[in-house]
């Protein structure tokens, strides 16, 4: 093994700047060549290669984004846009692959491993929506993002005795809105995994109401429904004031959290060992304590275990 590459794939996450950086700076440790692609799959069908040096991943490991940027490849999705890929890895003679990034971008990884190009995963996504990792890069900043937001907006909604009804991001998964929930202290966490019963959210406001509480922070997950008809709801069968925030995409940026950070570190470099073992088609992830790598294949399989137990303690909490 001589020569290596590493992308970032699909949505960015805070965090995936320190993971490019771990593989760099483990690559020439070891005495590797080492190039970034730029816009993920994308940028292997148009020959996007850059060389990359110690100085390349300088100043970078406290940036949230990419700065190797990412893309969503339709073309990738073909059979020609992936024989484009394999011919040009192949012309640059490139025999490791570590791509960084989503459930989506480890199925395009997969391609690759199947046509013989030693690839492997690491997970970075805000949703931290993939099997056999505790934790995927970016989740965690994500998480104190919004615990944050609803610091602020629980200062003005206890000024103005105001409930909130705030929508957080998370695609199919209600782990932002559970994490963030129970950092922040939320009334009530609303999210896909579990069924909601809006007038068993209701009560549970009347009670605050009855006992003098005059503020709340509902967290909606945005698979579990919108944040907009479900503040419209509680206002028409309660009538009382609510105000919605849609949090959006400022949950995918910032100075990643030192967690994520050292979460990159050590799973990016755990991808460079992987392949210098000359293993190829794993993920790497934290999983129940330990760096540890998984086949692609057992991460398509398995679906992401879900925290009931966090989920009941929430609550609890918020009785
Ligand atoms: P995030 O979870 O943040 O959205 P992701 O990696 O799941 O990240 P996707 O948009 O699903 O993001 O995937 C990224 C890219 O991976 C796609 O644009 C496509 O090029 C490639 N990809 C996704 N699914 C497949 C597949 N089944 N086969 C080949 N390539 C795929």
């Amino acid at each position: 093994m001589k020569k290596i590459a590493v992308f970032t794939s699909g949505g960015d996450a805070p965090g995936m700047n320190a993971a490019v950086r771990a593989v760099v700076r483990k690559s020439v440790f070891h005495g590797l060549s080492v190039f970034g692609i730029k816009r993920g799959f994308q940028g292997l069908i148009n020959k996007e290669i850059v060389p990359m040096q110690l100085g390349s991943v300088a100043d970078s490991i406290h940036r949230g984004g990419t700065i190797l940027l990412t893309a969503r490849s339709p073309e990738f999705l073909t059979a020609e846009g992936q024989a484009k890929a394999i011919t040009f890895l192949r012309e640059q003679q490139i025999e490791g692959l570590v791509v960084i990034g989503g459930d989506g971008s480890f199925r395009g990884a997969q391609v690759l491993h199947e046509a013989g190009i030693l690839t492997v995963g690491v997970p970075a996504t805000i949703d931290n929506d993939i099997a056999f990792t505790d934790f995927c890069i970016g989740f965690d900043t994500a998480v104190n993002t919004v615990s944050d937001a609803i610091n602020k907006l629980r200062d003005t909604a206890t000024s103005h005795e105001r409930i909130y009804v705030i929508e957080v991001m998370g695609r199919n998964s209600g782990l932002i809105a559970l994490h963030a929930g129970l950092a922040g202290g939320a009334e009530s966490i609303i999210v896909p995994e579990a069924p909601f019963d809006l007038t068993e959210v209701c009560n549970r406001l009347q009670r605050g109401v009855d006992r003098g509480k005059l503020h709340s922070i509902i967290l909606v997950a945005e698979g579990a429904g919108s944040a907009l008809h479900i503040g419209e709801e509680i206002k028409r069968i309660m009538q009382l004031e609510i105000r919605v925030t849609i949090l959006g995409h400022l949950q995918r940026g910032g100075t990643p959290t030192a967690f994520d950070r050292i979460l990159a570190s050590r799973l990016a470099a755990k991808a460079v060992d992987l392949l210098l073992e000359g293993k190829s088609g794993l993920m790497t992830g934290f999983y129940k304590g330990e760096v540890a790598a998984t086949p692609f294949t057992e991460v398509f399989k398995k679906q992401k275990e879900f925290s009931w137990d966090d989920y009941k303690l929430a609550a609890i909490l918020a009785i």
